[in-house]
């Protein structure tokens, strides 16, 4: 410590996150190097780019890289890079407190854990504070690019750091792990074993070897001694040291596709998204001809926990040209209801100086975004044929998400809403538009389809009754975003898709001839019961699909149905209350029997409660509630201790 150091208390986050590290039983401990490698090799791409602009922050012809040191008499290994460092700020800022929503979610996981909190370390990556899994003491030296001033931050992870000032680093960042003795159970498996030459190179090249940048160590070889002819001397032996690269460093996307395995893919995936799942599919391909570049993009498998978060909406495609990342999250690749794709695209075409604000307007990133799309939608097409289950969980995953591109207005020729996956009342499975139409009935017109909160209510619906006697099959449309969805898709192949709870919906000219006649005919009972329920109902009429059921509400022309009304009211908006249409079954005994008690006394006082209660268990049956659940309850009651009492 010099007279200058200044102990600093990390952000209580940060600490969370620390003991996790160290008290955690996680046995793939050798990922810290990996993590640290990658920190590495983006602080050499931040380098780069930032020296584009700037060709004063590093000298001409330079090599860029990566070098790891194993010091076995001090139980040290340290990574060194002449990557962009850091300055004091940014020391504290990155390696002091937590920026990403991901942690914090992480932490909040971890709380809730109990039991399997070693395996959130390796599913969220914890990124540079996985070195306390292996290290009692981390330091971190380093000098910023442009600045002449150079920082030592030391911690022990036990709550706080240090910071001083160094005079004489190198530009860039050296980090130096005090490795510890092995734990109770670890002997012979203990953090040490990364001294050694084999284990390292193994390590790196697991799970480092495409890193764009050479990773380099000092090697001893100990050889027999030659002699002047070049014939080993017998019992003589020396020991030379060469610097060697342990990775291929040759980007996964600039090989040839049949080349690569599946685990390189996994490593290359897991470098590049922080994820510790595998991805579901990968995509590798070239464009040549006008405007070259090679895309290589992964489907995950899971969802990431920020995948709704509102501010996380930009894609997720990595934009490098000619080897050099311009930008991680470039938003011109894909749209926001692609954002779960991960990937590269490399562009030999786009000048390297190109900068953020004018990668916006350049049309060259839209006409490979079509491209992206469309590959993406075939994949995605194509595993929905051939891995149909695996398929299924992915959907799980991510179709909500998906499905933005239809109400988005991508969906030109039902390109999304042929891969999209629905409930169905046609078994547990989930199915698809295209089979839907193939189940079609003779005669069948339109594709039905109902919203709600849940595939329970909706397979209770009322409106499902005469649908399910002619044997036509609904779609159950159980998302909250479907009601979304049902505002841009009308049509699937030529076929009408009609929401089952909408007042017009699946009745022709005779059948609606037919309910106004005796809609006429019964105009009085009619007339009491919508006075009655006047404040919530727009008009009460006879329907022809119900066949056990008395009653159902379905929204009137251009209104809301009741289910969205329900969404948009959770999500806080200001939306005002729907007057629906109550359909009633002229063909049920209770609707006969109140006709029959309307024809002999008009102006009944039980009219009115009927009409509350029919409306009342409406609601119920599409998942809502009455407005005045107390009084519901009294009308119920009393008409059970009439029933009761005979
Ligand atoms: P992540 O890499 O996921 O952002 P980390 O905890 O690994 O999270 O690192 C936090 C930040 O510290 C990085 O985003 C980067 O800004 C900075 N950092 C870490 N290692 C280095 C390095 N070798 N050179 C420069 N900056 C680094």
């Amino acid at each position: 410590m010099t007279a200058q150091t200044e102990t600093h208390r990390f952000e209580a986050e940060v600490q969370q996150v620390l003991s996790l590290v160290i008290h955690s039983l996680y046995t793939n401990k050798e990922i810290f190097l990996r993590e640290l490698i990658s920190n590495s090799s983006d602080a050499l791409d931040k380098l780069r780019f930032e020296s584009l602009t700037d060709p004063s922050l590093m000298d001409a012809g330079e090599t860029l890289g990566i070098a790891l040191e194993a010091d076995t008499e001090t139980g040290t290994l340290r990574i060194a890079d002449n990557g962009i460092g850091m300055t004091r700020e940014e020391l504290v800022q990155n390696l002091g407190t937590i920026a990403s929503s991901g942690t914090r979610r992480f932490l909040e996981a971890a709380a809730d854990g109990g039991d399997e909190r070693p395996d959130l370390i390796g599913q969220f990556g914890v990124g540079f504070y996985s070195a306390f899994m292996v290290a009692d003491e981390v330091t971190v030296e380093t000098r910023r690019a442009g600045s002449d001033e150079g920082w030592r931050w030391t911690s022990k992870g036990d709550g706080s750091y240090d910071i001083e000032p160094v005079e004489g680093l190198g530009r860039g960042t050296l980090v130096s792990l005090k490795l510890r003795e092995p734990a109770e159970g670890e002997e012979g498996q203990g953090p040490k074993r990364f001294l050694e030459e084999f284990a390292l190179r193994d390590v790196v090249r697991r799970y480092s070897d495409f890193v764009e940048y050479p990773v380099q160590m000092e090697v001893e070889r100990t050889a027999p001694k030659l002699d002047d002819e070049g014939k080993p001397i017998e019992g003589e032996s020396e020991t030379t040291t060469s610097l060697e690269t342990l990775n291929s460093q040759k980007p996964l996307w600039a090989r040839p596709k049949s080349e690569i395995k599946d685990e390189e893919h996994v490593e290359f995936y897991r470098h590049l998204t922080h994820d510790w799942n595998e991805p579901f599919s990968n995509l590798l391909f070239s464009a040549e001809g006008t405007l070259e570049y090679t895309a290589l993009l992964y489907l995950p498998s899971k969802a990431p926990m920020d995948m709704f978060d509102p501010s996380n909406r930009d894609s997720n495609v990595s934009l490098y040209v000619r080897r050099v990342l311009i930008q991680k999250e470039c938003k011109e690749l894909l749209p926001p209801w692609l954002r779960f794709v991960r990937g590269v695209v490399e562009c030999s075409d786009l000048p390297l100086n190109v900068s953020r604000e004018t990668l916006q307007d350049d049309p060259r990133l839209g006409q490979i975004q079509k491209r992206l799309v469309k590959k993406v939608l075939d994949e995605m097409g194509s595993l929905l044929e051939n891995k149909r289950e695996e398929y299924t969980e992915f959907w799980e995953a991510f179709g909500s998400v998906i499905k933005e591109g239809i109400w988005g207005g991508d969906d030109t020729d039902n390109r999304v809403s042929k891969i999209c996956l629905f409930e169905t009342s046609n078994g547990e499975e989930l199915t698809t538009l295209p089979e839907y139409v193939e189940r079609m009935k003779e005669g069948q017109e339109e594709i039905h389809v109902l919203t709600g909160a849940s595939r329970a209510i909706v397979e209770g619906s009322p409106l499902l009754e005469s649908l399910q006697e002619k044997g036509e099959e609904v779609l159950f449309l159980v998302d909250p975003v479907d009601e979304w969805v049902l505002q841009r898709l009308f049509e699937f192949d030529g076929k009408k898709i009609v929401a089952l709870d909408r007042s017009d919906a699946n009745e022709d000219d005779d059948e609606k001839k037919k309910r106004e006649d005796l809609q006429k005919e019964h105009e009085g009972l009619l007339g009491s019961l919508q006075t009655a329920l006047d404040e919530e109902i727009s008009e009460v009429r006879f329907t022809g699909r119900l066949k056990d059921s008395p009653a159902v509400l379905v929204a009137g022309e251009g209104g809301l149905s009741g289910h969205m009304e329900r969404l948009l009211k959770r999500s806080g908006q200001d939306v005002p209350d729907q007057k629906r249409v109550l359909e009633l079954n002229p063909d049920h005994e209770l609707v006969k029997s109140l006709v029959k008690l309307h024809g002999v006394d008009a102006n009944s006082p039980r009219l009115a409660e009927a009409a509350e209660l029919l409306h009342g268990q409406a609601l119920l049956a599409e998942g809502g509630a009455p407005k005045d659940p107390k009084r519901f309850g009294k009308l119920v009651t009393e008409l059970l201790l009439n029933s009761v009492k005979g």
